[in-house]
């Protein structure tokens, strides 16, 4: 029988504000435990919350960003449920009137595009953390992550494949640090999310019983663990067993996900209107306001990139991807670089240099500007490609400018056609015996005339002016 897997996720994305959801402590990481608390955030009895705008924005921004419907007037809903880590023993998130509500992200995968419907993006406070002791004894409450603001971003369940999760994940990672509502690092937790998964027959409408894995931080898990759910699944169904829905956890040292607990139903959390917050007002003016204040987003930026620049949609998409790589990108066209030769060294030996040292476009230590120089040394002609490579790696070394590091190393490409007619010449004349080889047709010859060439050059010879100079002579 064929299966296919239904996946739909709630991304938790943590917000950039300097300051808590609901008080004023700041939501920088790495403070000694419970020293950003006040008595709001520590949940003491008669403390009141006051709404950070700031949050408002950035979850109205997304909204639009994410083509939601965006409510006038959402409103805060507390959850209750009882957990060492949350001191008032509710969570104050948002119900059944959450501030963006039906919209879409398109993603690109292998396949192509696709739509991914949105159904909901609320604003929620972050709870705090638990810190278990090396012996198993003891647990430590740490409180300063109580009360950080949350956007969850809940999908449809319109994903059907391990590569389209990763995928939607990624693309709302670049919405989120596109906009600035959320710094996106991964490794810091400021994007996490729930992965539902369910299969079901091929065919068959009815989705399947689902299982809901908790917590994944980074893309690669998120891709390994529903896949690996996908398959659990589909061996229960073959096996003749009924699943039951469940909360699992993901291990990414063995590579499985592991039951957690039963899932509770929604009803179960007594979910109530706060009222201590009244309704989070906005004006149709402000929401317009804000629009018009959204940067150029990445689907914009792909479009604009083939159309100005004529890049492939696969280029574009690439540069796209990451803010800072298209901003990088921006600045050597500004500088004056050719695109289609700019994209390939970022695409090529900057992303490399990047994977090798895992640090960013800007710590490559090598600007827009020592680019476009670069590129445009090439394109003139005056450098070949292998010496632009080994200037490449010099400007990182040394800091210096391209055109000074070929200057002061004699690089220039030898592109002087009298010159390097007479190198041709002085060659032939010398080996009379691979010229009878080449004239009775072995022309493979002729690799052995361009290495020569090379070598007299120390490989800064222009390779089609040396091709098209010792054709001439050999083919005359
Ligand atoms: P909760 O997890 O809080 O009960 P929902 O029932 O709204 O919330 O579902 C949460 C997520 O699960 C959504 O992203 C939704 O698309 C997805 N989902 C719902 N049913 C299924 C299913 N049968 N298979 C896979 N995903 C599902
Ligand atoms: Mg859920
Ligand atoms: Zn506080």
């Amino acid at each position: 029988m064929e299966f296919e897997a239904v996946i739909g996720l709630e991304i938790h994305a943590q917000l950039a504000t300097a300051s808590k959801l609901f008080c004023n402590c700041p939501t920088s990481f790495g403070a000694a435990p419970n020293k950003h608390t006040c008595p709001v955030c520590l949940g003491l009895p008669g403390a009141l919350p006051v709404l950070n705008e700031q949050v408002q924005e950035f979850a109205v921004q997304l909204g639009l960003a994410t083509h939601c419907e965006i409510r006038l007037d959402s409103q805060f809903a507390r959850k209750n449920y009882f957990y060492p880590d949350l001191p008032k023993a509710y969570q104050i998130s948002q119900y059944d009137r959450p501030i963006c509500e039906h919209g879409w992200v398109m993603i690109e995968t292998e396949g192509g595009s696709k739509r991914i419907g949105i159904t909901r993006i609320h604003i929620e406070e972050d709870a705090g953390k638990l810190v278990h002791d090396e012996a198993g004894e003891s647990s430590f409450v740490d409180l300063n992550r109580a009360g950080t603001p949350l956007l969850e971003i809940v999908s449809e369940p319109d994903l059907r494949t391990p590569e389209e999760a990763k995928v939607y994940m990624e693309t709302l990672h670049s919405l989120v640090t596109y906009l600035g509502v959320s710094e996106g690092d991964m490794e810091k937790g400021h994007l996490r999310c729930d992965a539902n998964v369910s299969v079901r027959p091929k065919g068959q409408e009815q989705f399947g019983v689902r299982a809901e894995v908790k917590n994944l931080n980074s893309f690669r898990f998120i891709q390994q663990a529903v896949a690996y759910e996908i398959d659990r699944h589909r061996e229960e169904l073959l096996d003749g067993r009924k699943l039951i829905q469940e909360t699992r956890l993901w291990d990414s040292e063995r590579r499985v996900t592991f039951s957690m607990r039963s899932k509770e139903e929604a009803e179960e959390y007594r979910y109530f209107p706060d009222p201590d917050l009244p309704l989070v007002q906005l004006s149709e003016a402000r929401v317009a306001e804000i629009r018009n204040s959204l940067p150029e987003l990445p689907d914009a930026k792909q479009e604009r990139y083939q159309q100005e620049q004529g890049l492939s949609s696969y280029d574009a998409g690439v540069l796209v991807a990451s803010r800072e790589t298209a901003e990088f990108f921006e600045e050597t066209l500004v500088e004056g670089a050719e695109p289609k030769l700019a994209c390939n060294w970022i695409m090529g030996d900057l992303t490399r240099v990047m994977n090798e040292s895992g640090c960013g476009i800007r710590e490559t230590r090598i600007t827009p500007a020592q680019l476009a120089e670069l590129t445009d040394l090439l394109r003139k002609g005056e450098i070949s490609s292998k010496i632009a490579k080994s200037v490449f790696e010099e400007v990182r070394n040394s800091g210096k400018t391209p055109a000074r590091i070929v200057e002061e190393k004699g690089l220039k490409q030898v592109s002087d056609i009298s010159e390097l007619g007479r190198l041709a010449d002085e060659l032939i004349a010398e080996n009379p015996e691979q010229v009878e080889q080449y004239r009775a047709g072995k022309t493979k010859v002729l690799g052995f005339f361009v290495g020569q060439m090379m070598k007299q050059t120390k490989g800064q010879g222009n390779p089609q002016m040396i091709n098209q100079l010792l054709r001439e002579r050999l083919d005359a």
